[in-house]
């Protein structure tokens, strides 16, 4: 005899790593409106005549054929323009991926070390892929915590250490002198160094000498900012030869396609409107910095970033208020030493007169 099952809830496993279970979805939701100060992107696009040029390109260019299988011709005029060995270049489409095999190189079963608060891709990958998380919180002034750094990296196993210079979110630099001695003691107890250098043309600071003199330690460098190619997704690395060798196996063959690779040569080619664009941010990131100064509730952070957190006494109200002046910022306000602050992308001119009026308004 044969019973019917009782219809109960079986709780049903999906054979998914709990490590990936446990990470919230990505929470960032793309509002429209006509200033957008909330991802630090370039507000001016790729120059009109490069992008023509790079558009004529890709129509001789045959689509049916697969592309280089490690994006060597991209690496090689990276290498030219960085006055890098092109065998320890490595390319990956956006630098978000480098984190993910960086993360893969020398987290996984080991440790991430980064700071509180940090990049939140550093600590997201980490979560994703089991690496055991560290974070030393930055002082009070946002700079380095050097003692307790250099204490868990004599502690703890050692993995990957990450910091971004400029630091991201608040657009600190450190003194040479700090990045230098944390980099050498993190080689001297086995730690991967990486210096993310995303935002490093409006800090004008360049650890490519550093990177040379410690083969433990690399630069991550991205086409997303200052050369206003966020949208065609390409990130490198520069590091030493057996750090490269070794990061190059967790790149997935053909990962930079064509219509990148035709991109980046144009763009190459022409890197002079990169300065221009720099240039004229680091004036308008000192003309709204001024313009807030003697602000009676907020207070602009300084920055040597293409954005800067604004500390304001309501953080969400401060976002609302902005935002239905037509302009998107990045709420930071739930991160360690960040109560009240917004995150705020440097724009154009026009675009930070907008900001600046609006700001002025909020009490
Ligand atoms: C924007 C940014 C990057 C670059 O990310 P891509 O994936 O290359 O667009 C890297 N690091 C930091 C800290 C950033 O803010």
């Amino acid at each position: 005899m044969t019973s019917t099952p009782p219809t109960q809830k079986k709780e049903v496993k999906l054979g998914i790593r709990p490590a990936v279970l446990g990470v919230p979805a990505y929470p960032f939701t793309p509002i429209d409106v006509p200033i957008k100060l909330d991802q630090n992107e370039n507000p001016y696009d790729f120059p009109a005549e490069l992008k023509a040029e790079a558009t004529r390109r890709m129509l001789e260019r045959p689509w049916n054929r697969y592309p280089d299988l490690h994006a060597d011709k991209l690496r090689d005029a990276i290498a030219r323009f960085e006055d890098w060995d092109n065998r320890s270049v490595v390319v990956t489409p956006g630098s978000n991926v480098l984190i993910k095999i960086l993360t893969e190189l020398a987290g996984i079963n080991q440790t991430l070390l980064t700071t509180d608060p940090t990049f939140s891709v550093y600590t997201l990958e980490a979560a994703l892929l089991d690496a055991k998380l560290v974070q030393v919180s930055l002082k009070d002034d946002f700079s380095l915590p050097v003692a307790e750094l250099k204490a868990v990296m004599e502690h703890e196993q050692p993995g990957v250490f990450v910091i971004a210079q400029p630091h991201a979110p608040t657009g600190y630099v450190d003194d040479r002198a700090d990045v230098e001695e944390l980099v050498k003691h993190a080689e001297r107890f086995g730690w991967v160094t990486v210096l993310d250098e995303a935002y490093h043309q409006y800090s004008g600071t360049d650890y490519r000498d550093v990177v040379k003199a410690h083969p433990n330690t690399l630069s991550l460098r991205t086409f997303s900012k200052a050369w206003g190619l966020a949208g065609v997704r390409l990130g490198y690395i520069l590091a030493g030869a057996e750090v490269a060798q070794n990061l190059q196996k967790l790149v997935s063959a053909f990962n930079v396609n064509i219509l990148t690779e035709t991109v980046l040569e144009v763009a190459l080619e022409h890197p002079q409107y990169v300065g221009r664009i720099v240039q004229e941010t680091i004036q308008e990131r000192q003309r709204v910095f001024d313009a807030l100064q003697d602000h009676p509730t907020c207070q602009a952070l300084p920055s040597r970033a293409n954005f800067f957190l604004l500390r304001t006494p309501d953080a969400q109200a401060a976002y609302e208020h902005l935002l239905r002046h037509g302009i998107v910022t990045r709420r930071q306000d739930s991160l360690h030493l960040l109560q009240g602050c917004l995150r705020i992308a440097i724009g154009t001119p026009a675009e930070n007169d907008a900001l600046i009026a609006a700001v002025k308004e909020l009490r």
